[in-house]
């Protein structure tokens, strides 16, 4: 059984307890290997290397962390086929779609902060009499990014990149269910020669080693990625000890579908923000609002292309939906479908556990894609994130009524918008609380725009110069000059 190992140093170890969890295979239900349970000698080992590795690193000039970035990112390319390959295995989902998005996408993070170090510039302000302000903005130190297990790489990666572009050394935890991709990372950054000690990836529990991370003394900012819950208990640590904490939480988003919206556009982007990776994207589209005067013809459509969507073996490059990320995840969402149900839904497809036809995935954690309708907007099913799956199917009258459905819940992450009337969007664009809108389109990214949600979906925005400036202390210099 392969062991993992974490990455301290500049240096693959095992962790100094010399204890294992085990890492399962979703489509399979089996282990594949074992991952390192890090505790606090794992810990403190890496927090002094990041400290002595910030010295040099923060005094290097942004070409230099420019130049190691992209050797690593082109180190991300030369090994693709591979790092898809294994994310697929740790998260259950299509082969396919970590060849096009997640493993790019990561390399793509690399690029982009790589060339953000070189342009990131601070203000200046002069003042009458005589004085100017500027404002340095400096790395803070030995900083921890902890990210989830739906897009392991993607989001690792963004957070690590600007972190690291900005000077500061990482302690990073990936989930302790998707290890793979940040273990095949850790070798790269040693091919690509990242100095020692300057990103630092501890695995294990979040309530261990990810709650041990929170709290030590010596991280001063924390980027965290991951359910609102845990979220909570993150800012409920990291605030009395005044850390810088950014939150990228939960979602429970709205598709709004108008009857003057491009029919096929707006049915295949609802179908795309529903069920792209198994439903398992903090931004995937779970309430489906639809004008009531095209409501019945829609949700037949939809129905029809829900239920098409081929679940099967996520190495299969045919395979459209993989595995769900764990038995328990797994009980967890069909445990929303009975609740669904008692609420008074009706299931139009799906419902139930999928079982794929095939020997090596018999007992893998499979959904079936499955719509609902029928539900009141106040229920649980249509408020509490499910994060599989899953979608609702809800009639609206006016667009009154549909911004009023769209807000009515306590998340805010991002919403799309599907009409031909630009007008009509704008206004509801503007009206609407989520951090990201998407007009006639879905999962359009930017990287240079801000990423992120309001109310319970997080606090502060990721992307662009904002995760620089979330990265940097800035300090204020005032010269009188005359
Ligand atoms: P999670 O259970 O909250 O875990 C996220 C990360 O936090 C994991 O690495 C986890 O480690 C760690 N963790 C758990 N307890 C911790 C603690 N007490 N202190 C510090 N770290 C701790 O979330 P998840 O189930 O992995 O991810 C799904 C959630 O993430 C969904 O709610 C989804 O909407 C959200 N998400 C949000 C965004 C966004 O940009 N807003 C993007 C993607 C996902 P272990 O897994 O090893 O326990």
């Amino acid at each position: 059984m392969q062991k993992l190992e974490n990455y301290i140093d500049g240096h693959l170890e095992a962790p100094r307890s010399g204890r294992y969890l085990d890492n399962y295979e979703p489509a399979t239900g089996r282990v594949v290997s074992q991952v390192p349970s890090s505790d606090g000698a794992d810990l403190d080992a890496a927090v002094a290397a990041a400290e002595r590795a910030f010295v040099e690193w923060r005094r290097s000039a942004p070409d230099e962390r420019s130049r190691v970035m992209l050797t690593i990112a082109d180190r991300i390319d030369a090994n693709a086929e591979e790092l898809a390959q294994a994310e697929s295995k740790d998260t259950g989902k299509p082969v396919s779609l970590a060849r096009a998005l997640d493993i790019p996408r990561a390399a793509a993070n690399l690029r982009f902060y790589a060339a953000a170090a070189t342009q990131f510039a601070s203000e200046s302000h002069s003042m009458e009499g005589g004085a100017i302000n500027y404002t340095l903005r400096q790395p803070h130190g030995v900083v921890a990014t902890i990210s989830p297990w739906n897009l392991p790489l993607y989001l690792f990666t963004w957070k690590i990149a600007p972190a690291l572009a900005a000077g500061n050394t990482v302690i990073a935890k990936p989930s302790e269910l998707t290890p793979l991709t940040a273990c095949l990372f850790s070798k790269l950054c040693q091919e690509a020669g990242l100095p020692n000690g300057v990103l630092n990836i501890l695995h294990g529990e979040g309530a261990t080693i990810g709650q041990q991370i929170v709290e030590h003394p010596s991280i001063s900012a924390i980027s965290f990625t991951g359910g609102t819950v845990t979220g909570a208990t993150v800012a409920r640590t990291a605030g009395p000890m005044f850390k810088k904490v950014s939150l990228e939480l939960g979602g429970k988003n709205p598709t709004l579908v108008f009857a003057d919206a491009d029919w096929d556009k707006a049915l295949d982007g609802a179908v795309k923000a529903a069920f792209s990776n198994q439903g398992e994207i903090c931004l995937c589209g779970s309430r489906i609002l639809v004008e009531s005067a095209v409501f019945e013809r829609f949700r037949d459509d939809f129905v029809e292309r829900a239920s098409a969507l081929r679940v099967g073996d996520p190495l299969e490059a045919t395979t459209q939906q993989g595995a769900v990320v764990s038995e328990a995840h797994m009980k967890k969402i069909l445990g929303c479908l009975d609740l669904a149900k008692e609420e008074g839904g009706r299931v139009l497809c799906g419902g139930k556990r999928a079982r794929v036809d095939s020997d090596r995935c018999k007992d893998g954690w499979f959904v079936q894609p499955t719509v609902i309708e029928g539900l009141s907007m106040g229920c649980r099913t249509n408020r509490e994130e499910i994060f599989g799956p899953v979608a609702t199917l809800i009639p609206f009258d006016t667009e009154e009524e549909a911004v009023g459905f769209a807000n009515a819940t306590d998340y805010g992450l991002s919403s799309s918008i599907w009409s031909q009337d630009i007008s009509r969007c704008h206004r509801i664009a503007e009206r609407i609380h989520s951090g990201l809108v998407w007009v006639n389109t879905w999962l359009l990214r930017d990287l240079r725009t801000p990423m992120g949600g309001m109310k319970q979906s997080g606090v502060g925005r990721e992307g662009g110069f904002e995760a620089l400036r979330f990265f940097t202390e800035p300090k204020n210099v005032c010269v009188k000059y005359e």
